[in-house]
């Protein structure tokens, strides 16, 4: 493995997980490399490549040739972004890490209120989105419910409207790379740590060109992982849902018998019987369905495979 980390260790880490982003990567570097250069830092820009099917391998190379910051890592395979990004923090050398989409939704000039925030003394600075007028109406909608559901059964709570792009101190990320799981929702890891923090506020803006690798499905699952990687609260509430109905069943029992007992055998009741019988059936499966999801999780957890694979750094 070529090892080409910067003699002396930069001010800011720029972390880029890429995945089928050929088209975007110029528009990108266009873009940041003013801003990094005004803001008289010295910076790394960390690309990860996620086991991309298209050409952005050779697009980041070749983009390696004419910025000396550059660093490029592929991962063996598609990792998704959650595991991409957690390679290019644990990889990070600066003093202060960036995560930041490739496709330019997350404007570069924040970067420098990041740095002024920082200096004045905060170790996360948290950049938010004001305006989601990009995004789809669906998008926008199963977001915040997301938020919203999360954050009432979580301990941690997530700020609505937050995304990964925002400053660390180096404080920050090595506590961030203690923690081992390797079912990583990011967002949540991030706001688990906790630290001193800012928000600055931005207008999300649509992709410069290539398309967005998130679709219903993966977004459900990644609600999903969000919610079971920070709350037992859906382990739990068997708990209650049982107590209710056992008592509720007591309750009717107890009255059926004393019925029977007074005015003898009534009618058969077949209809209420069968109704009883599939309604507790589906609650109970219900039940074990989410006892089934976090089991999952930790069998995922303990064959404790390494949360990504690094095939090369150049
Ligand atoms: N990404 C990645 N691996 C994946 C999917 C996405 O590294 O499996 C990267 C992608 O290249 C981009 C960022 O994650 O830099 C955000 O992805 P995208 O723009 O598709 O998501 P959206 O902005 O729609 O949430
Ligand atoms: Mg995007």
């Amino acid at each position: 493995m070529q090892n080409n980390k910067p003699s002396s260790l930069p001010f800011i880490s720029i972390v880029c997980p890429c995945y089928n982003e050929e088209e975007v990567i110029e528009h990108f570097l266009k873009s940041i490399t003013p801003i990094l250069t005004k803001s008289e830092k010295s910076y790394e820009i960390i690309f990860i490549d996620d086991g991309s099917k298209d050409n952005t391998l050779n697009v980041l190379l070749e983009a390696k040739q004419n910025h000396e910051n550059i660093r490029v890592i592929k991962l063996s395979r598609n990792f998704g972004k959650e595991k991409a990004l957690t390679a290019g923090i644990d990889l990070s050398l600066g003093e202060t890490v960036v995560p930041i989409d490739v496709d330019l939704q997350d404007p570069p000039e924040l970067i420098l209120d990041f740095i002024k925030k920082y200096e004045e003394g905060y170790d996360v600075v948290l950049a938010k989105r004001v305006d989601r007028t990009t995004d789809t109406y669906a998008k926008k909608f199963s977001a915040e419910a997301f938020y919203k559901f999360h954050n009432k059964i979580s301990d941690i709570s997530i700020p609505n409207n937050v995304g990964d792009y925002r400053l660390m101190s180096r404080k920050v990320v090595e506590q961030i790379k203690k923690l081992p799981e390797s079912q990583r929702f990011m967002k949540g890891i991030f706001a688990w740590v906790g630290f001193q923090t800012v928000t600055v506020e931005y207008k999300r803006e649509a992709r410069v060109a290539g398309e967005t690798s998130f679709n219903g499905w993966k977004l459900w699952n990644f609600a999903l992982d969000g919610i079971t990687s920070f709350s037992t609260v859906p382990l739990r509430i068997w708990l209650y849902v049982g107590v209710i109905l056992a008592s509720l069943s007591f309750v009717y029992g107890s009255i059926i018998i004393i019925k029977t007992l007074i005015f003898g055998i009534d009618s058969p009741g077949y209809a209420s019987l069968l109704t009883t019988v599939l309604f507790l059936g589906g609650v109970q499966l219900m039940g074990i369905g989410i006892l089934g999801e976090y089991i999952g999780r930790i069998y995922t957890e303990t064959k404790n495979r390494p949360i990504y694979i690094i095939e090369n750094e150049y």
